[in-house]
């Protein structure tokens, strides 16, 4: 194990204030100095304000810090829809942006990206592409299912009805009747 998984370990393993003084308390007792730039690098790509001198915190301070437990850093690590215009990494259409709702797979294929919304998640490094391999209509709601073809995670979306360029009904008839 690297020292940056080492450190992306132990901050998955924080859920509470608890969990965070635990890892900190158990990051200065280890006394690690590559772990301690590991975390600053790993909670730096996820977005959180670490200065160099953090490197020095303590451990717990270290995790609050990394996993942007405060103030304006935590806003960032929130989910931000985002809703532009991209070129679909499966059929190679330009997409245009959802204008109500964010739009996050492609309304001609229906694939999507497995790139998650909380940056710096596990997910978020996969990157795969993500199959329509199911659909389903309840509820006046037709729920999509995408499954990685990378990590072969599933996770299931709202289909995009009501906007200019609405899902494809006939694609999403046939992935129904396939899945
Ligand atoms: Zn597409
Ligand atoms: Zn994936």
């Amino acid at each position: 194990m690297t020292d940056r998984e080492r450190a992306r370990e132990m901050l998955a393993r924080v859920k509470t204030r608890g969990d965070a003084k635990r890892v900190g308390t158990e990051i200065d007792r280890l006394d690690d100095r590559n772990l301690r730039l590991a975390l600053v690098e790993e909670g730096r790509a996820r977005g959180a304000e670490l200065p160099d001198e953090a490197v020095g915190w303590p451990g717990k301070r270290l995790v609050r810090r990394a996993l942007a437990r405060d103030g304006e850093a935590q806003v960032r690590r929130n989910p931000i829809a985002v809703d532009e215009s991209f070129a679909c990494g499966h059929c190679g259409r330009e997409v245009p942006p959802g204008g109500r709702t964010a739009r996050n797979h492609c309304p001609f294929c229906l694939y999507s990206l497995h790139v998650d919304v909380v940056p710096g998640d596990r997910a978020a490094d996969c990157g795969g592409l993500l199959a329509p391999v199911g659909a389903s209509f309840a509820h006046d709601t037709w729920t999509l299912v995408h499954r990685c073809e990378r990590c072969g995670a599933e996770r299931r979306v709202r289909a995009l009805l009501d906007v200019d360029v609405p899902d494809d009904m006939t694609a999403l008839r046939e992935v129904a009747a396939r899945g």
